[in-house]
C-alpha cells in the first residue's frame, strides 16, 4: 500500500470545489442554430399547443363511429392533406380521406389507416374493428401552452434545440460563454513545428486542454508557454486572472523544484486543495485567485486530460448553472489482467467490447504510464478501480465509464 496521507479523495474534492462555485449570471441571446452546448438562461414556457391541432397520425379515412354502425360501404366526401384541411359539409354516412399531419375534420372520432380499407365501387369498406380516438394525434398531447419546456440551467444538444423550433422560437436566451485562460509551464517546452533542443519536449497539454474547453463551449485565451521563472509565473498568473473566469495552467504543480505554482497560488490568492488520491492526477491543484477559480493540471499529458475531464468538466458545467451529471458507470467483467496497487482511486483507459460469450468486458489499453497518451487513442473508456483495490484478475467486475465526446465517445 502506498503512502496516501494528506491525499483528498476525489469526491470530497469534488463536493469540497463545486459547494463553492456560483453559476454566471449574464447571458446572451442566439438563434437555435448557435445553441448547440450552450445553457439556457431562463426557463422555457410553451407559446403553444403541440400538436397545435388533432390531426391524422396515418394515410387513410377519417370516419364517424355511428356511420360505421351502418355495415355498408360508405362513399369519400372529401379530402384533408396536411396543409390543407377539408373544409366542407360532411354528410352522414360518408368517409374524408385523409393524410398524416392533415387536422381531423370536425365530428371525426377515427382514423382507419388505409391498410384497413378496401376500396370499392360503391365505397369504402373496412376489415377490422375501429376503436374511437385511433391514429388521432390530440392537440397538446405533446406539449400544452404554457407548460414549461425546458428548465433553465440546461444543457443543449439535438434532443432539446429541435423542440424550440417546433414552438415556433427563433432565439434563445443561453448563459454568456464562460472565459477560460489556458497556459502551460515548463523550460522544457517547444511548440510542434519548431526544432526540439537536447532534453525538450513538444507541448501537447495545452492544445489538449484548448480543444476541450471549445468542445465544452467555452471562450478560451490561450496565454502559451510560460518560462519557470517566478516572475514570469507571477505576471501569467495576474493576466490570466484579469481576463478570465478560470485559470487553467499546467505543469509546476509536482514538488519539484521548478514548480512555482503552489507558491504563486497561496501568495495572490488561496489553495483550495492540492493533491488527490488519485492515478494518474495526484499533483491537481484548486485554488482561488482575485477574480477568478484556478485549476492547476499536473504535467504529465495523460493526468492533465484525465483530471480537466474529471474535475474541470464538472467545474465548467457548475459554472455555467447546469447541473453536473454523475459519470455514468457501468459494471463489466475484466476481459483479463489489470495491474494496480492499493492506495488510489484508478483511472486506467480500457477497451471496453464484446468477449467471445457475448457478453461486454473491459480489457487494458496496456501500458498506463502518466506519459502514455496513447492509452487515450486506443481506448474507449475508463476502467475506474477503487481505492483499497489491488491488482483484477480477468473475470472479476470491475467499474467502467465510457469516454464521452471529447475523447471521441
Ligand atoms: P511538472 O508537473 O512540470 O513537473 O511536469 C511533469 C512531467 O510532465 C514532466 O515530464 C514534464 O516534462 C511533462 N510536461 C509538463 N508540461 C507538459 C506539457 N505541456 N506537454 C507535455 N508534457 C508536459
Ligand atoms: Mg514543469
Amino acid at each position: 500500500m502506498e503512502p496516501t496521507a494528506g491525499l483528498m479523495a476525489l469526491d470530497v474534492a469534488l463536493e469540497k470545489m463545486l459547494s463553492r462555485l456560483s453559476p454566471l449570471t449574464e447571458s446572451e441571446t442566439l438563434p437555435l442554430l448557435h445553441c448547440f452546448g450552450r445553457v439556457l438562461a431562463r426557463d422555457i414556457t410553451s407559446p403553444l399547443d403541440v400538436p397545435g391541432f388533432d390531426n391524422s397520425a396515418m394515410d387513410g379515412y377519417a370516419v364517424r363511429l355511428a356511420d360505421l354502425a351502418l355495415e355498408k360501404p360508405l362513399p369519400v366526401a372529401g379530402k384533408a392533406f396536411a396543409g390543407q384541411p377539408f373544409r366542407g359539409e360532411w354528410p352522414a354516412g360518408s368517409v374524408i380521406r385523409i393524410m398524416t399531419g392533415a387536422p381531423v375534420p370536425a365530428g371525426c372520432e377515427a382514423v382507419v389507416m388505409q391498410e384497413d380499407a378496401e376500396v370499392t365501387e360503391a365505397g369504402v369498406r373496412f376489415s377490422e374493428a375501429v376503436r374511437a380516438g385511433q391514429n388521432i394525434r390530440l392537440r397538446g398531447e405533446d406539449i400544452a401552452k404554457n407548460a414549461v419546456v425546458l428548465k433553465a440551467g440546461q444543457k443543449m444538444s439535438v434532443a432539446q434545440v429541435p423542440i424550440l423550433a417546433s414552438l415556433g422560437i427563433a432565439t434563445v436566451e443561453v448563459v454568456r460563454k464562460i472565459r477560460v485562460a489556458v497556459f502551460s509551464t515548463g523550460d522544457e517546452l517547444r511548440l510542434p513545428g519548431e526544432p526540439l533542443g537536447e532534453g525538450e519536449i513538444y507541448d501537447t497539454n495545452r492544445l489538449a486542454v484548448h480543444l476541450m474547453l471549445e468542445q465544452l463551449g467555452c471562450e478560451v485565451i490561450n496565454l502559451g508557454i510560460i518560462r519557470d521563472d517566478p516572475a514570469a509565473l507571477r505576471e501569467a498568473f495576474i493576466e490570466a486572472d484579469r481576463q478570465a473566469d478560470v485559470v487553467i495552467s499546467s505543469g509546476g504543480v509536482s514538488v519539484g523544484e521548478a514548480d512555482y505554482t503552489k507558491t504563486l497560488l497561496e501568495e495572490l490568492g488561496e489553495i483550495g486543495f492540492w493533491k488527490l488520491a488519485i492515478k494518474p492526477g495526484k499533483p491537481f491543484a484548486f485554488g482561488r485567485l482575485p477574480h477568478s477559480w484556478f485549476c492547476g493540471l499536473p504535467g504529465n499529458p495523460v493526468s492533465a486530460a484525465l483530471t480537466f475531464y474529471q474535475l474541470v468538466q464538472p467545474l465548467l458545467l457548475t459554472l455555467s448553472g447546469a447541473e453536473p451529471v454523475a459519470p455514468r458507470r457501468l459494471k463489466v467483467r475484466a476481459g483479463g489482467r489489470f495491474k494496480k496497487s492499493p492506495g488510489r482511486l484508478d483511472f486506467q483507459r480500457g477497451v471496453l467490447r464484446t468477449g467471445e460469450d457475448g457478453q461486454p468486458e473491459v480489457v487494458t489499453t496496456g501500458h498506463q504510464g502518466s506519459h502514455i497518451f496513447s492509452s487515450f487513442s486506443q481506448g474507449n473508456c475508463f476502467v475506474v478501480l477503487e481505492r483499497e483495490r489491488g491488482n483484477v484478475e480477468p473475470g472479476e467486475w470491475v467499474d467502467v465509464e465510457l469516454f464521452n465526446h471529447l475523447f471521441g465517445g
